[in-house]
């Protein structure tokens, strides 16, 4: 919120800087874009006329004078009892938008003695963002009693938050297992909920977002039995449209507030992709130099040229590496300039992470390479360029990142550096994805059945479900109750559901796995469960064998049982990193939607995958080499799911000199490469999908592509795959065409989980079978 007024590097300097790096000999055509976004001034409204004189003079001693456009719009719909939510970059304070009103409302709405009036429950994907607003709130000084819930929380301390707090900070797990449940106790602060904050609602996507929609609809629901309808407020990174993902993720109609009126000094954004190396890969495929290799180059250079740089690198070991690698060739430069680079390793206690931050401020730091559990947990503002090691996976993290560089209004440099795969080879051929409007949606299912159910019976155990409650959670509702009436889960009698079971409903439904009992990583010398892996994905990245990056850690895995949910885990050094591979079948169960393109046809519906992993591969790192390959001996899965799939009718194909020969690989390369590209359009990983491609596939009698969910019942990546179909798969023609290998390669055609060794893959033939699909 408060500018730092420290100098800045002067307008202009930093795209200087990084032209001259990319004229280096050697480096011809890395740089594939650089855009210059000039300087934004601040626009400012003034306060609104209902804010609380006291909440308004703690913002102006902190320096506040008056409210961003944006922010103020969003906190005046807020107040007015419109649901909103605020779309707008890093640092634009959307914090203020909400506890404007929450304040006021707290502060005005008191009874005479002092007695709590409306109150307001802030909700966080994590206890260390709660935490940040705790501090946020205490630093503003506001006399508003304000406590967090989590966890760690005493008896004591809860306690107070029932029956003293204003304002309460805490998660959605919270919620669903200790506040809803309890709701009794909880409810003269529920009767006067006035505000419910959904920060950083982005995060709520896929299977998780389906969880927490359906756990905000209990809420709703507990509310309205205590006469309150609370205002939804929700913050959001910028995402394609938001109103809808918001709309969907609390079931009411909700405004978005997106233009953003903060100020910014001019940011040059570059994209550099690393150069095809002689390494091959499989099948002789040319590898490109590793995005973390190409940073360690340009930390160096960059920091060489008194550049405040942070590089973000995936794992931390990669991190490390980094900061050795830059380390060296600054030491050849200057022997006084190794020690101004530093890697962050998480786990920092508060004071070094204090000290870490004063000597970047102080400058006696001048590079740092560091994991993305960095995001949470320091507070950097003395940067002028960051390195991103390959792309974060959402444009929303994307402009995150970024936005750390840049000191106060001054100018900043930000690099991304494509990995080999289709999605950052795209990216840094088409940087107007980055930079225009967003076409990657927040998605979810919220009707999902899979998770509708256990929230259902959670929601009858805390208070009986009636005919008139179902409409609020969604079109499948009724059917899943009464499914769960003949599986002896829920009764129905004449007044509704009831939950008669001894267990604890809201047990049955794990809100951050995606289906059955997640397994845990349990560290092989302490027993201390390190964190854990959804069922769904624990055969494909917690096998024997496999390397496991956890926040930022490298693993090992020893063993996995699949009987008891354990994998036994051990620390590595391991210089390779492991990508399961499977092998798929796949059936329609049922055609929901379909389009016709032109004699092609798209369609979405439900499909059952029958899968296998069957082997791991090992690359060393960071190179990308093949090492080798293990066979695994893993059962199958069968899965329910939903599917995006496309076929093209032979005449079509033989019209297009496509032969009987040509079309597995083409298809095959098709598949891979749409797989690499979904996330560009859903908030997805491409772990979280897969596909299955065939020349002849016996439900259409046609070559048929399909790309599916990996979560039972679907998690809405397939179906936005549908809706954005067209952009989806010129990208991925696009890209496809793009590519300067020969005959294909990691950056578009090969997949690292191909479960046919990626063969065959006919990067021709795809091109041309694309040109038949988007023709008409
Ligand atoms: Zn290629
Ligand atoms: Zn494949």
């Amino acid at each position: 919120m408060l500018a730092h007024m420290s100098t800045s590097v002067a307008a202009g300097r930093l795209a200087s800087v990084l032209d001259r790096l990319a004229a280096a000999p050697g480096r011809e055509g890395r740089l594939t874009h650089l855009e210059r976004l000039p300087a934004r001034p601040a626009r400012h409204a003034p306060w609104p006329e209902w804010s609380s004189p006291e909440v308004v003079a703690a913002y102006v001693a902190r320096g506040v004078v008056e409210p961003w456009q944006h922010q103020a719009a969003a906190a005046d719909a807020a107040y007015a009892g419109q649901h909103v939510v605020l779309a707008t970059g890093t640092a634009s304070g959307k914090s203020l938008a909400y506890q404007l009103p929450a304040l006021t409302a707290a502060l005005a709405g008191r009874g005479p003695r002092g007695q709590r009036g409306p109150t307001t429950l802030y909700l966080a994907p994590t206890k260390a963002l709660a935490q940040d607003q705790l501090a946020g709130l205490g630093a503003l000084g506001v006399d508003v009693r304000v406590t967090t819930h989590d966890g760690d929380s005493g008896r004591d301390q809860r306690e107070w938050a029932r029956d003293h707090a204003e304002y309460v900070l805490t998660n959605p797990d919270m919620l669903h297992h200790s506040l809803l449940p309890g709701h009794e106790r909880w409810r003269s602060f529920l009767s006067q909920l006035s505000y419910v904050v959904v920060d950083e609602c982005h995060h709520y996507r896929g299977v998780f977002g389906a969880h927490v929609a359906q756990v905000l609809r209990r809420l709703r629901r507990i509310c309205a039995a205590y006469g309150a309808s609370p205002t939804f407020v929700l913050a959001s990174a910028t995402v394609a449209e938001p109103e809808i993902a918001a709309a969907r993720l609390t079931g009411l109609d909700v405004l978005a507030v997106s233009g953003d009126c903060s100020p910014r000094g001019e940011l040059s954004l570059a994209m550099w992709q690393p150069a095809l190396t002689t390494f091959t890969g499989e099948n002789g495929a040319p590898l490109r130099r590793a995005a973390s290799s190409e940073a360690a180059d340009l930390l160096a250079d960059l920091v060489a040229a008194d550049v405040r740089t942070l590089a973000f690198i995936r794992s931390r070991r990669g991190a490390e590496q980094v900061a050795m690698t830059a380390a060296s060739l600054l030491a050849e430069v200057d022997p006084s300039l190794p020690e101004r680079i530093a890697a962050y390793r998480g786990g920092y206690l508060p004071e070094e992470r204090r000290e870490l931050e004063r000597q970047l401020r102080a400058g006696e730091l001048l590079g740092l390479a560091a994991t993305n559990a960095l995001e949470l947990g320091i507070d950097i503002s003395g940067l002028d360029a960051i390195l991103l090691a390959g792309f974060p996976g959402t444009r929303g993290a994307f402009w995150q990142q970024v936005g750390r560089a840049g000191r106060g209004a001054g100018d900043a440099l930000g690099v991304l550096i494509a990995r080999d795969d289709p999605l950052d080879t795209y990216l840094v051929t088409h940087p107007e994805v980055l930079l225009g409007q967003p076409v990657e949606a927040t998605v979810f299912d919220p009707s999902n059945p899979y998770v509708l159910g256990p929230h259902l019976c959670a929601a009858a155990a805390e208070l009986p479900l009636t005919e008139a409650d179902l409409p609020m959670f969604g079109p499948t509702a009724r059917a899943v109750a009464d499914q769960l009436t003949r599986a002896g889960l829920l009764r129905h009698r004449t007044s509704g559901w009831f939950w008669t079971d001894r267990r604890r409903a809201s047990d049955l439904a794990d809100i951050r796995s995606a289906g059955g009992a997640p397994v845990s990583l349990v560290e092989k010398d302490t027993g201390r469960v390190v964190g854990t892996v959804d069922a769904a994905g624990a055969h494909a990245t917690a096998h024997a064998g496999a390397v496991y990056v956890h926040r930022g850690e490298t693993w090992l895995v020893e063993s996995l049982d699949l009987e008891e949910h354990v994998a036994v885990i051990g620390r590595t050094d391991a210089p390779y990193s492991t990508t399961a591979r499977e092998t798929t079948d796949i059936s329609i169960i049922e055609e929901q939607q379909h389009r016709g393109w032109g004699q092609c046809r798209l369609s979405f519906g439900q499909v059952e995958v029958v899968h296998q992993v069957v082997s791991f591969q090992m690359r060393r790192q960071p190179s990308g080499e093949v090492l080798g390959e293990q066979q695994l001996d893993l059962p199958e899965r069968t899965l329910r799911t939903a599917a995006v799939w496309w076929t093209v009718p032979d005449h079509a194909l033989h019209l297009a000199g496509l032969t009987t020969l040509d079309l597995p690989g083409s298809a095959h390369a098709a598949e891979h490469c749409s797989i690499g590209l979904l996330p560009l359009f859903a908030t997805c990983d491409r772990w979280d999908i897969g596909g299955v491609s065939t020349a002849v596939h016996p439900d259409t009698g046609r070559l048929t592509v399909f790309v599916y969910d990996g979560h039972p019942g679907g998690a809405g990546f397939a179906e936005r795959g549908f809706a954005a179909a067209r952009e989806w798969l010129t990208a991925t023609r696009d890209t496809i065409a793009a590519c300067e290998c020969f005959e294909g390669c990691p950056s578009c055609v090969q997949s690292p989980k191909c479960g046919n060794q990626n063969n065959p893959l006919d990067k021709s033939g795809a091109i041309r079978l694309l040109d038949v699909l988007l023709g008409d």
